[in-house]
């Protein structure tokens, strides 16, 4: 391997882009001109076996898109990547000589893909990125990362694409943000990038999410790019074009993680020590609460009285839901910590009702 796409991988932020699918060679070479023209873009990225939920769909052109893509790389500079999903598509990006791989979501999901996967890339020296499953599965995710790793894949990234929810949300995968961040705590070494153009599903609001990556410390973005997005073959509605791609990255505010300002530093640290203050002063008042609701188990066992009553815990919801609004606190965060102190309350009082 040489040395330039390991250099090009130390970038920060690491932009991957190009377009959903390979369709023509010529969508493909004006897309990366065009890219190229406004110098936006590490590693071009193109799906050449796409998997489609549903048969009947466009699923790729197949192996004849590789040389187009080796032609955008000597015309135009960048290293490209594409998605495998199996060992003949392994084989056939190896010998068109890819830069990099990535494994989407529906393989990810799959331990005999990804085991088929990683079996072909046995002695092979390349970087791989892996998509999150499809459902929010983090073990799964883990699963495919280490048998990347004992096919002894040395340079492994992470893509958080978001994950399929039942029921419409505003997204076309939720994000989930807290699972890619506990993947991220499991694998500080990893480098995370976030694809806010899967995640959104359509263009207007790539920019917002994408943002929001940057504000948690991910170290790239993965944007699907098309010369001619509403044309697109596969995911028109969530393809920009180049121009479009340049202007949502440069009204990104790129943060860092750290600073080396003492002020900052300083300030920083007093807060800290409050929100710690703050947080063991509520674990304090939730041990107290529970020591209540052991309180209220026996009682209701001396009584043989059931422990939930929903009344009253319809009651508590709505009590707590208007008062946490006025503090600013969503509903939904209300919502899941009543839901979790509520467990927590009946699992102390199931406990009493067993004591012999
Ligand atoms: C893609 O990147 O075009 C793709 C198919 O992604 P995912 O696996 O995240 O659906
Ligand atoms: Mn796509």
């Amino acid at each position: 391997m040489s040395n330039s796409i390991q250099e090009i991988l130390k970038k920060r932020p690491l932009i991957i882009t190009g377009p959903c699918s390979a369709e023509t060679e010529e969508q493909v070479l004006e897309t990366a001109q065009e890219l190229a023209r406004l110098q936006v873009g590490d590693i071009f990225r193109a799906g050449i076996w796409k998997p489609r939920t549903r048969p009947g769909s466009f699923e790729g052109i197949g192996t004849r898109g590789l040389p187009w893509l080796q032609k955008a790389r000597e015309l135009y500079g960048m290293p490209y990547m594409v998605e495998v999903a199996n060992t003949k598509q392994v084989e056939d990006s190896l010998h068109f000589d890819v830069n990099a791989i990535w494994i989407g979501a529906r393989s990810t999901v799959n331990p005999i893909s990804m085991q088929e996967i990683a079996n072909s890339l046995r002695g092979v020296d390349i970087p791989v990125f892996i998509k999150n499953p499809i459902n929010p599965d983090l073990e799964l995710w883990t699963g495919a990362l280490e048998r990347i790793a004992q096919a002894g894949i040395k340079t492994i990234g992470l893509i958080h694409r978001g994950f399929s929810v039942f029921g419409n949300t505003e997204y076309r995968y939720a994000p989930m943000w807290h699972l890619a961040i506990e993947m991220r705590r499991r694998n500080p070494e990893l480098a995370m990038i976030c694809d806010p153009a899967h995640i959104s599903g359509r263009r207007d609001i790539i920019q917002a999410v994408a943002q929001k990556s940057v504000d948690l410390d991910y170290d790239g973005l993965m944007i699907e790019s098309h010369i001619n997005p509403d044309c697109a073959w596969t995911d028109k509605k969530q393809q920009v074009t180049p121009q479009q791609l340049k202007n949502i990255l440069d009204t990104i505010i790129w943060r860092k993680e750290l600073s080396d300002e003492a002020t900052f530093n300083s300030a920083l640290e007093q807060l800290r020590e409050q929100i710690n203050h703050i947080d063991d002063e509520l674990l304090d008042l939730l041990g107290k609460r529970m020591q209540i609701a052991d309180k209220i188990g026996q009682y209701k066992k001396d009584n043989n009285i059931t422990i939930l009553q929903t009344a009253r815990w319809n009651e508590i919801i709505d009590r707590e839901t208007k008062k946490g609004g006025n503090l600013g606190l969503s509903p939904a965060f209300i919502k899941s910590y009543l839901e979790a102190v509520h467990m927590e309350s009946i699992n102390h009082q199931n406990k009493v009702m067993d004591q012999k």
